[in-house]
């Protein structure tokens, strides 16, 4: 619920003595009707969404209309770009030829995409993502381009029933985007956002816990004990 997702914010900022305003909640709704998110969202007012694919994120937008900041949080295939300029952030820039396909885009139309680095802070095989290493060049790469906007950088923790295992992992995508990106990071979901707010994530995404009840296995871990 979205009350309980926002109450859990707060009180992680207040843990970090960090202020709320500094977090930004993206809700996900990969998978939920427009109803759903009618219902647990935009009734609510809450109004910045982000979605995974871009083939269901389009009729979704033209049913939910206008008002809202859409997030692209999932990978991004270069023949999907032209779909891209409604998007307010994509958090998925993982590769250069990417960031060229949004490059050409965005000059046809006039418009500046901004964008997210994904970086596999993990090493994991089955994530995308560009290695830590890689990094440096390809915000380079971004910087030199004119309708391609570096805004922070963005992980996806490995999933783990104990939220402090993402930790090292959220500091590694700090630590690097204090380097590369002035400190901006999205990182944290439903089962560790708190770990995140902690590290210092500016965007958290959360899917689950907003559409069950609070208590569930999405929150956190709390519901357990
Ligand atoms: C689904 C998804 C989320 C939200 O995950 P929950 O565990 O449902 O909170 C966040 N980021 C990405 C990239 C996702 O695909």
């Amino acid at each position: 619920m979205l009350a309980d997702v926002r109450t859990r914010i707060e009180r992680a900022c207040a843990v970090a003595s960090r202020d709320p305003r500094g977090v930004t909640l993206v809700a996900v709704t990969k998978g939920r009707s427009p109803d759903e998110v009618r219902r647990a969202l935009l009734d609510l007012g809450h109004r910045v969404l982000g979605e995974n694919r871009v083939q269901e994120w389009r009729p979704k937008a033209a049913a939910l209309g206008d008002d809202v900041a859409w997030h692209l949080v999932g990978h991004l295939q270069t023949n999907k770009v032209r779909y891209c300029a409604p998007f307010a952030l994509i958090h998925s820039l993982d590769s250069e030829r990417l960031a060229d396909a949004l490059e050409a885009e965005g000059a046809k139309r006039g418009h500046v995409h901004r964008v997210l680095v994904q970086v596999n802070v993990a090493g994991e095989a089955s994530k995308q993502g560009v290695a830590p290493a890689e990094v440096p060049d390809l915000v380079r790469h971004v910087a030199s381009l004119d309708h391609v906007r570096l805004e922070g950088l963005m992980t996806i923790a490995p999933f783990e029933p104990d939220p402090e295992r993402a930790r090292p992992v959220f500091r590694g995508l700090r630590d690097l985007a204090d380097r590369y990106a002035e400190g901006r990071t999205s990182m944290g979901m439903s089962g560790d956002l708190e770990v995140a707010i902690e590290e210092g994530a500016t965007w958290v995404r959360v899917g689950r816990a907003l559409f069950e009840p609070a208590g569930g296995p999405a929150d956190g871990g709390a519901g357990w004990t």
